[in-house]
């Protein structure tokens, strides 16, 4: 049940989008982004900006400041955000379906933080995601997953002999994610649930996950399914030069599949070009 479909409607969706405001995007215009959406026929188009970070998490973060400080919108973006989001979602409401929402980060110790930003947010959003792009490593500080080979090397190198014990930190962090309560505004999507394997292809790390692993997963899975949420089916680390394959990958797709887990396609575009992204890819993979 791979969803390019959403729901029961016959509907082309992108599911994950940035915009011009994304402190480590493209800077280019949300507006043109939206119409080549409509150009390539999808009917709806999710806007779902990196949400701000915790400013007490800084201090914990280790690596690269700028992990922290181009990760997300600021919190003083947000209703420049959230009024960009509404204009586009008017002027073309004829034309495309356009939902607004968040990337929201999980971060274990921060969550009361994020339960109030989308309790003071989330009435003005339609659907958000739920992401892990930070986790503890080196140090028992924080280091991001997804910024570069030099901050994954620093915070993760300790588990590169045995990439299960990697994947384990990364599943439990996930897992903790949908264990999560972030009340009446939880979003609804589980975003790139393998982000861990983005820099697969340069350190190595390209092995299938372990019993112990899946073990992981399902019960993540499991807790997904029950809470009747979705996977977002994420075609950027496909066009990642070191990754070459889609989020969540086909161990966990599966698995997914079988527990009748809706997945939903994104594209991650943070340019124009990239929005639809691979999306003939995942058309065929529904239909055979
Ligand atoms: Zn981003
Ligand atoms: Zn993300």
């Amino acid at each position: 049940m791979i969803k390019i479909l959403k729901g029961d409607e016959k509907m082309l969706v992108d599911g994950h989008t940035h915009t011009e405001l994304c402190p480590h995007g493209s800077g280019e215009s949300t507006e043109k982004m939206v119409q080549r959406a409509i150009r390539m026929g999808f009917q709806r188009y999710c806007i779902t900006e990196h949400a701000p970070l915790p400013p007490e998490f800084q201090t914990e973060l280790a690596g690269d400041p700028v992990g922290y400080t181009e990760a997300s919108l600021r919190g003083d973006q947000v209703d420049d955000y959230l009024d960009l989001a509404r204009g586009l979602q008017a002027k073309y409401a004829n034309q495309i379906d356009i939902s607004i929402g968040f990337e929201v980060d999980f971060l274990p110790g921060y969550e009361a933080w994020t339960k109030q930003f989308l309790a003071q947010y989330g009435a003005q959003t339609q659907e958000n995601i739920l992401s892990v792009h930070f986790m503890r490593g080196a140090q028992g500080h924080f280091w991001c997953i997804d910024l570069s080979t030099t901050d994954f090397q620093a915070g993760f190198s300790q588990w590169f002999e045995d990439p299960q014990r990697l994947f384990e930190q990364y599943y439990r962090t996930v897992l903790g994610s949908v264990q999560a309560d972030f009340g009446p505004y939880t979003p609804q999507r589980i975003g790139h649930m393998s982000l861990v394997r983005k820099y697969q292809d340069y350190f190595g790390l390209t092995a299938p996950l372990d019993s112990a692993n899946l073990a992981l997963v399902d019960q993540a899975l499991a807790r997904i399914k029950q809470q009747n949420r979705e996977l977002d089916l994420n075609l950027a680390g496909l066009y990642k030069p070191e990754c070459n394959d889609f989020y969540p990958g086909n161990q966990i797709l599966v698995r997914a599949q079988k527990l009748g887990i809706p997945l939903v396609y994104g594209s991650d575009a943070h340019d124009i070009k990239s929005v639809g992204h691979g999306y003939h890819l995942i058309k065929k993979l529904i239909n055979g």
